[in-house]
């Protein structure tokens, strides 16, 4: 019963981290200006904002100006609430649950802004990193320093690949990279970042593959880190002893 309720919060919050992803490198209020129809700009109703079920219910259109909404907004709902279901049932300490919840939201609204505008806003950046500085100061990482060492391989790394590939990454990946170093510390920060690629690879394969792209096309770099930062925060522990077992002996 209870992991109904964390998957319908997970939906609920994921309507709200949508509006702050879309809103925030627009410079509209979030709190303010109720939401609308970004084609029509007519308010909407709280009947067309239910997570999921208003999308289904009006077919993916607009009530007023019958505009496609993006595909986007439920998938993102979807994810959230499936990302709290599985807090629920995987995580056992409410020490690992609160960074949980905090990285997943810094996340899905990095998604949602590098998806529509191809930009990492260094205002939520800025926002994460002080709310994990904090939290980092009461739980530090062990040893302490771990967190100060992952987060200088995070922007240095990253500053030298843009350098060596010319823009293959952005500054806004750098800065991403250098937060995730900071919060999981300097082996989870490489588990992040090979799981990054790893993902990113296989779907530019499935596209050149599939989809008209070419080699030229760029892809937001933001949603793969996220998958794998999630991933290292989860499961990198595991993902690391498992590689030393079946690699190194
Ligand atoms: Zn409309």
């Amino acid at each position: 019963m209870l992991s109904i309720y964390f998957f319908l919060l997970g939906m609920t919050l994921g309507s709200f981290y949508n509006v702050i992803g879309l809103r925030l490198p627009k410079r509209i209020s979030f709190t303010r200006n109720r939401s609308f129809c970004p084609h029509c700009r007519n308010q909407l109703e709280w009947h067309e904002l239910i997570p999921v079920f208003s999308f289904l219910l009006q077919k993916g259109s607009c009530r007023h100006c019958n505009k496609r909404i993006s595909i986007l907004y439920p998938l993102m709902e979807i994810l959230s609430g499936s990302a709290f279901l599985l807090f629920y049932i995987a995580i056992d300490s409410h020490i690992k649950l609160l960074p949980a919840l905090l990285l997943y939201t810094l996340f899905h609204i990095l998604i949602v802004s590098d998806l529509m505008y191809q930009v990492i806003p260094n205002t939520v950046l800025l926002f994460f990193f002080s709310i994990f500085f904090l939290f980092r100061l009461i739980y530090p990482l062990d040893p302490w320093w771990h967190s100060a060492a992952g987060a200088l391989i995070g922007l240095v790394g990253t500053a030298a690949i843009i350098i060596c590939s010319r823009g293959g990454m952005g500054g806004g990946d750098m800065k991403l990279l250098g937060l995730i170093g900071f919060i999981l510390g300097p082996s989870l920060l490489l588990v992040a970042f090979l799981t990054a690629v790893l993902t990113a690879f296989i779907l530019s394969v499935f596209l050149l593959a599939f989809a008209k792209k070419n080699l030229k096309s760029k892809i937001p770099f933001a949603p793969f880190l996220s998958i794998g930062g999630m991933t290292a925060f989860m499961y990198g522990e595991a993902l690391i002893q498992w590689y030393l077992l079946y690699f190194l002996s």
